[in-house]
């Protein structure tokens, strides 16, 4: 699915990921986990290609193509998905809107119709109680005045509204209360099926107990110091990052 290879990237000049390499089989779950500034949310904005983040070297294949080729578009519509890729408000364009015109992109990459606005609003009606979104979000400005944690609703609705074969969640429990976590992590687990894949970026451990990783992952100075099962991450929620710090160069 995803095979990072030693990749090195930079952002506005300074160098932010050195020698960053995982392997993501169908449907796996890795939890990347590690301290504040050590480089995940910017491997996440690198592998969905977010402009300003460049990789310098080592490669990135997705279902067995160069990443590092496609543009941010193609990579979204080859299935791949970065939860707060968009966390910024658009006034002016509904939810709805902004939703429906995504699923499209995604149709058309598939040599499918659109899906008529009848069906899409059904669709998305139904997604809406998934996640416990009341279904006025839909008629909402994208993001705007949503609370945090109805942000990461709409964000999970999205990812469900759009089926991606590979998703990234940065921190998607940060500031979180218990329900909408609980909700976050039912979405993701609906969604778990043998074949999608997951990233999962978060500095609690709590969120592992809700959505169990086959991997977990220690990202330090931009490269992973440490891997593990679920059993790492409880370490380190009793241990801190500091044991690890002789395995960081
Ligand atoms: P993490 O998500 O692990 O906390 P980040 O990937 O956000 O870490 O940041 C890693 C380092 O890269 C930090 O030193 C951060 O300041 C820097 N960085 C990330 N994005 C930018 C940016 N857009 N401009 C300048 N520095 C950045
Ligand atoms: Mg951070
Ligand atoms: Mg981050």
């Amino acid at each position: 699915m995803l095979n990072i290879k030693d990749l090195y990237a930079k952002v506005e000049e300074k160098d932010i990921l050195k020698g960053l390499s995982i392997e993501v089989k169908p449907g796996e779950v890795h939890a990347i986990m590690g301290p504040n500034g050590s480089g995940k949310s910017t491997m996440g904005n690198v592998l969905s290609g977010r402009p300003g983040y460049e990789a310098t070297a080592g490669s990135v294949t997705f279902k067995g193509k160069d990443l590092l080729e496609l543009e941010t578009e193609e990579r979204a519509r080859e299935g791949l998905f970065l939860a707060f890729q968009y966390p910024v408000e658009i006034p002016g364009v509904s939810n709805m809107e902004f939703l429906k015109a995504a699923v499209d992109a995604k149709r058309k990459h598939q040599g499918l119709e659109e899906i008529s606005s009848v069906d899409f609003l059904k669709l998305a009606r139904e997604t809406c109680k998934r996640v416990n979104l009341d279904a006025s979000f839909l008629k909402r400005g994208v993001n705007e005045g949503f609370s945090g944690g109805e942000k990461k609703r709409n964000e999970i609705m999205q990812m469900m509204l759009l089926e991606p074969e590979l998703c990234i969640l940065d921190e998607t429990d940060s500031g979180l209360d218990i329900d909408a976590l609980q909700v976050v992590a039912d979405g993701v687990n609906a969604m778990r099926d043998g074949k999608r894949s997951f990233l999962v970026v978060t500095h609690y451990q709590r969120l592992l107990d809700y959505i169990v990783p086959d991997y977990v992952h220690v990202l330090a100075g931009g490269r992973i110091v440490k891997s593990g099962d679920k059993s790492l991450a409880l370490e380190l929620e009793a241990k801190g990052y500091g044991w690890l710090e002789n395995e960081v160069v």
